[in-house]
């Protein structure tokens, strides 16, 4: 059986971060990274951005050159999927039951895409999800048979799938549940902003929808029927409602967690010498007043991966790093600093008319985030009013002649 010092599972942004950061940490153990993709580590966030648009090839969203791996003595091992981890052995088995030990282990196999779960869900083509590179490569290889597209969710995924598919112009139609778009992330100004931008180009986006069916015909989705009796027709549906972490295995030996796995604030699970990274990492953050939530952005992935190499390097240290996060739809740039959830006040900087604005969210008179629209000065300087997580007055944050490092 083949053993390594620190085993990575999962070879996406924090996998592959653990790997580099460790190196870069001067940590001289070996490392093998098992991820179960068939490529080598890439960016994710292009999936739904410049690759779908076909704006970028695939080698210029590789996170490191192919060659980086085995040159700093990763061992990187690809089509490989963990399903069991026996914590008293140490040992991580694989699908096709070859064991692997470790002394320590590092989950970072972020999650899957949820599915639907109304009747036609399970159609055999025309259902697309957009997670990683086959995902993608599989609605493209049909794009030019593809004339409508129905996208299932207005997230951040399914707004700049519907952006892109716009651009290439596909007709777009799509359907959120919520009363607006992107409400789990985003406050009513910012939601109604991007409503009404996708509108201007064109997308039919619905909101309040309530979906019954996926239409198949032979065995492949040709549109939804809606809870009202209605039906949409579209060449492709494209679900994007959110993912499931991929923790089973890990919840399986015994780890703590649920919606992810609990970590603590070393990304430390409850089983012995097992951190877990990454959108699985259900961790408490101080930017969501302690609450255990998971950040599903590189942001986090980055941060939790270069804190743990550090810590397995010998540093004492604990995540408290400031969230942030972005997202390109048509021409614009968003950009979000802090958390959100549970505002109680929200201020707006600049008229959103004009294409460039800020919203800043209040918790209890403290700044706690900034969502910035083609906003880069605000964005960078709110960063520094999260960090400090300081009251500043409402009138000042409202007047974007006032810049936002003046208020420190
Ligand atoms: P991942 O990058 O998903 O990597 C996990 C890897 O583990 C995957 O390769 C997976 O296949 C593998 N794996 C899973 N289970 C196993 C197993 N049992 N054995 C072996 N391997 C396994 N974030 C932003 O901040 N800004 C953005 O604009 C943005 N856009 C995005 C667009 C898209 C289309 C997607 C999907 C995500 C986007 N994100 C964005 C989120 C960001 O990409 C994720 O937060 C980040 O990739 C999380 O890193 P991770 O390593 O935890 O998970």
């Amino acid at each position: 059986m083949d053993h390594s010092d620190i085993v990575i599972v999962g070879a996406g942004h924090a996998g592959a971060q653990a790997a580099v950061a460790l190196r870069q940490a001067k940590f001289e153990g070996s490392i093998t990274m098992l991820g179960d993709e068939t490529f080598p580590p890439y960016e994710r966030p292009p999936l739904s951005k410049e690759y779908l648009a076909g704006d970028k090839p695939f080698e210029r969203i590789l996170l490191r050159p192919e060659a980086f791996w085995a040159g700093k003595d990763i061992d990187l091992r690809l089509g490989a999927r963990v399903v069991s981890v026996d914590p008293g052995a140490h040992t991580v088995t694989l699908e096709d039951g070859i064991q692997h030990g470790y002394g320590q282990l590092i989950w970072a196999t972020g999650g899957s895409p949820r599915q639907l779960s109304c009747p036609g869900a399970d159609a055999d083509e025309g259902l697309y999800v957009v997670r990683n590179r086959a995902d993608v490569d599989a609605l493209q290889a049909n794009l030019p048979e593809i004339e409508t597209v129905l996208i299932v969710g207005g997230g951040y995924i399914g707004l700049e799938a519907a952006a892109v598919l716009r651009k290439l112009g596909k007709k777009v139609i799509l359907l959120e549940a919520m009363e607006r778009v992107l409400a789990r992330v985003a406050g009513a100004d910012i939601s109604r902003f991007y409503e009404a931008y996708h509108r201007s180009k064109g997308v039919d986006l619905r909101t309040n929808t309530a979906l019954e069916g996926i239409m198949v015909d032979n065995g492949k989705a040709v549109g939804v029927r809606m809870a009202d009796g209605s039906t949409i027709s579209a060449d492709a549906v494209i679900v994007g409602i959110g993912i499931i972490p991929a923790v089973e295995p890990l919840l399986n030996a015994g780890a703590a967690g649920g919606n992810g796995v609990d970590v603590d604030s070393q990304c430390r699970t409850t089983l012995p010498d097992v951190f877990a990274i990454g959108d699985c990492a259900a961790h408490e953050n101080k930017f969501a007043g302690g609450a255990r939530i998971r950040l599903e952005s590189v942001q986090n992935a980055n941060d939790q991966a270069t804190m743990v190499a550090k810590i397995i390097a010998g540093q004492d240290l604990v995540y408290d790093a400031v969230p942030w996060f972005w997202s390109d739809q048509f021409d614009l740039k968003l950009q979000t600093v802090g958390l959100s959830t549970g505002y109680d006040d929200t201020v707006l900087r600049g008229d959103p008319d004009s294409g460039s604005f800020t919203v800043v969210y209040l918790k209890n008179g403290i700044v706690a985030a900034l969502d910035c629209v083609n906003s880069m000065k605000d964005y960078v300087q709110g960063r520094k009013l999260v960090a400090a997580a300081i009251s500043v007055p409402v009138d000042a944050l409202a007047d974007s002649e006032t810049p936002l490092k003046s208020l420190l």
